[in-house]
């Protein structure tokens, strides 16, 4: 008998089909979603408003199976960050963020990075492959679940953004398939507007996601030169700065009322001049726009230094008064290296990355 199918992951219509396989009716699709995201049932047995045939045959032919939970910690800010163990033994790690307004669960879209971006810990880790839909939806699913059972509420996480480990425009067709369940009203229901989706700046992708999929977006900008972004980010080589704003006009064009939040770590010495904060408010001209400065958090053999609290208090007020929207992102969970960039897991490396790295480092 062939492996039972594992359903979760799977959006509306690719359930749909699925069901249509079975000989069954489509709108069993709707009931399952409902079951498995809104009420976090997963045993097909348990779903009572499907026939008593059809879930047996669910339980013989698939299953709702999740990742485990093989860490948690918590911060002394409130942050808590899980480490979910894959079935291939890799291990993911997804933070959740309460505010006062609004929990903001950051979500990984690979195990490790295929890209080098030479401030981050993950790029640090190799990389071992891209999570399929279910481990992607499935981090979701579960923190939701650890947090209700922690007396978080009836609806914990109010916000996602997919600015864990990994290029989400790496790995499109599960990062949609994904974000279809996170926008579905039959699962997580959530609005376009509190999904946000994080990119160095895949520019093919990004106009792919204009069309099948326009969930927020924020760029990964962190310099205003080339020269510099070629450092930071090397994707910047094939998709230079020009080109990546392009992208980024095109996106917005489809709806007039977006915004797209630019993120920008504050390194010092490389990107934190006053003359980077002009050239940023000129290179922006006309984007509607969001900044967000990320004071840099430290990462092991890393050779970058956090800007200064006032350089990055000048450097927001001269985009501020420019007009531009600008917040310093609290950093949050630093203490169990919950914060932007610390974020590694335990990837089984293809690329041998982190061994040179490591190499070079003793
Ligand atoms: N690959 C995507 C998704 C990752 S999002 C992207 O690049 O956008 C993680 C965010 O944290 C990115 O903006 C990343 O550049 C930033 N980041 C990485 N390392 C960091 C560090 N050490 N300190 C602060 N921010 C960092």
């Amino acid at each position: 008998m062939s492996e039972p199918k594992n359903l979760l992951g799977l959006d509306r219509s690719a359930l749909q089909d699925y069901f249509a396989s079975l000989g069954e009716k489509a709108f069993h699709a709707r009931q399952v979603l409902q079951w498995v995201y809104q009420r976090g049932v997963t045993d097909f047995s348990k779903m009572t408003d499907l026939r008593l045939s059809l879930r047996q045959t669910l339980s013989e032919c698939a299953v709702i199976s999740l990742p485990e939970v093989s860490r948690a910690q918590h911060s002394e800010d409130g942050t808590r960050k899980w480490l979910f163990r894959l079935a291939d033994g890799n291990s993911i790690e997804t933070v959740f963020i309460p505010e006062e307004d609004r929990g903001t669960l950051c979500i990984s879209s690979q195990a490790g990075c295929i890209l080098t971006c030479s401030f981050c810990a993950t790029a640090r880790q190799g990389f071992s492959r891209n999570l399929s839909a279910s481990e992607i939806i499935g981090q979701l699913l579960l923190a939701d679940q650890l947090l209700k059972n922690d007396g978080f509420g009836s609806r914990p996480i109010s916000n996602v953004v997919m600015m864990g480990m990994g290029e989400p425009l790496l790995n499109y067709d599960s990062v949609v398939s994904a974000l279809r369940l996170m926008l579905d009203d039959l699962s997580f229901g959530l609005s376009r507007r509190r999904v946000t989706l994080s990119t160095a700046g895949v520019v093919p992708a990004m106009d792919r996601l204009a069309e099948d999929c326009p969930v927020s977006l924020a760029v990964s900008l962190h310099a205003v030169r080339d020269s510099v972004r070629d450092e930071l980010v090397p994707l910047n080589r094939k998709y230079p700065i020009d080109v990546l704003l392009g992208a980024c006009r095109r996106f917005l064009h489809k709806d007039s009322r977006r915004r797209i939040t630019f993120e920008y770590v504050m390194l010092a010495g490389v990107n934190d001049s006053i003359d980077d904060a002009k050239m940023l408010v000129s290179l922006l001209q006309g984007i509607p726009s969001k900044v967000n400065l990320i004071p840099f958090n430290p990462v092991q053999g890393v050779k970058y230094a956090c800007a200064d609290a006032g350089v990055i208090d000048r450097f927001r007020n001269e985009l501020i008064s420019s007009g531009l929207t600008t917040i310093t992102r609290k950093t949050r969970g630093a203490d169990i290296a919950a914060a932007c960039g610390q974020l590694a897991g335990d990837v089984h490396d293809r690329t041998h990355r982190s061994a040179r790295l490591a190499g070079k480092a003793s």
